[in-house]
């Protein structure tokens, strides 16, 4: 049994004083945020001890910070905290200001558990209580297994609400299984599998691509700031953002199944890297997102005891014969899309004979390392 931290994000319901509320801690957290960054340019960070201490006074001097529940001001704190380090490590570029603009504006309160026993967080058929708002519902699609650590509250720029619940739960492992797979991952089809499965793209972008083009065509018209500008902007964020949703939910589907299926997973991941320099390749590739597909399938891996081995070293997967190993120089040709080994007279479709090597080459890679 191992534990995992696993986030619910739900659509949230406030009343118009809740909103108003919301609206406003976000506003504060923001505002903490910019205001220790600031703070931080001027004469360096120093630490999160030393901007809480500050933060104290802070809000003795502007009593419009004691509105919001406090979890959110020393969270947005610990943000900016967590932003510095990435700095220092080199992970990431110096941080930035927060903008009103941001698509998503958030805020993060903690789950506490008072000496009376009682939470400050709490859950009940479709309410949750949150600190300073009270019983807010929700739209509860699933239930919540596990222990609640923090709450981050979403307000978009198309005015909707959202929270995402984060709870640590205990899994079980997935019983074993025998099968292996390797994954080619497409551009005609989004990823071809070594037992012959052929898994289609899920075809989102051509069926919005209308609606886009007109939006940003209506959007170019439009004097920009104006009223109506920002409409069609709140329209195309609208479409984005379906677009988005229906991506995610097709590769959390395929990923989970693939996980439950196999023992074994090979992923190409240099092939990914190496496609994504290609400016023109890259528009089509972050249409079929295979970076998250294989972000997915790796701490899904990791929850249910499965074995994912990543290939980023450079192999030629489609010209090899994964029957005999005899290299086939014509398959170089994109066009050629099936053929015959000279050699050992297999019949190939290109793309599971590529998958094939991949599963075989993951094996060796495998065998090698345990
Ligand atoms: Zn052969």
């Amino acid at each position: 049994m191992t534990v995992r931290e696993k986030a619910y994000k739900f659509r949230l319901c406030p009343n118009k004083e809740q909103k108003i509320l919301i609206n406003k801690s976000v506003g504060c957290a923001r505002y903490v945020y910019n205001h220790f960054l600031d703070k931080a340019k001027e004469n360096e960070y120093q630490s999160y001890s030393k901007f809480s201490k500050q933060l104290t006074q802070l809000k003795k001097e502007m009593k419009w910070l004691k509105e919001p529940d406090k979890f959110s001001l020393q969270n947005a704190l610990k943000d900016l905290d967590r932003s510095f380090k990435n700095f220092f490590k080199g992970k990431y570029g110096f941080p930035k200001f927060k903008s009103k603009k941001n698509p998503k504006n958030s805020y993060r309160t903690n789950k506490f558990t008072r000496k009376s026993g009682t939470t400050n967080i709490e859950i009940k058929y479709n309410k949750i209580k949150l600190p300073k708002l009270g019983w807010i519902k929700f739209r509860k699609s699933k239930e919540i297994k596990g222990e609640i650590l923090n709450v981050t509250v979403t307000r978009t720029n198309t005015d909707k609400y959202f929270i995402s619940i984060a709870v640590t739960e205990d899994i079980e492992g997935l019983a074993k299984t025998d099968k292996q797979i390797g994954i080619d991952l497409g551009l005609k089809e989004f990823a071809i599998i070594s037992d012959g499965e052929k898994i289609a793209n899920a075809r989102i972008l051509k069926q919005y691509e209308k609606k886009i083009g007109r939006l940003n065509r209506s959007l170019a018209r439009k004097e920009k700031g104006s009223n109506n500008w920002y409409k069609v902007k709140n329209k195309l964020g609208k479409v984005h953002e379906k677009i988005a949703n229906i991506r995610l939910d097709f590769l959390h589907k395929l990923s989970t199944k693939l996980i439950k299926e196999n023992q074994l997973i090979v992923v190409e991941t240099l092939k990914v890297k190496n496609m994504l320099k290609n400016s023109k390749l890259a528009k089509s590739i972050s249409d079929v997102s295979w970076s998250k597909f294989i972000e997915l399938l790796t701490y899904k891996a990791k929850w249910y005891g499965r074995d994912l081995v990543k290939i980023d070293t450079f192999f030629v997967s489609s010209q090899l014969c994964s029957n005999c190993g005899y290299k086939n120089e014509n398959v170089k040709d994109l066009k050629v899309r099936k053929w015959e080994c000279p050699e050992c007279k297999s019949f190939w479709d290109r793309d599971i004979n590529a998958s094939i090597n991949i599963l075989n080459e993951g094996l060796k890679i495998k065998a090698s390392t345990t």
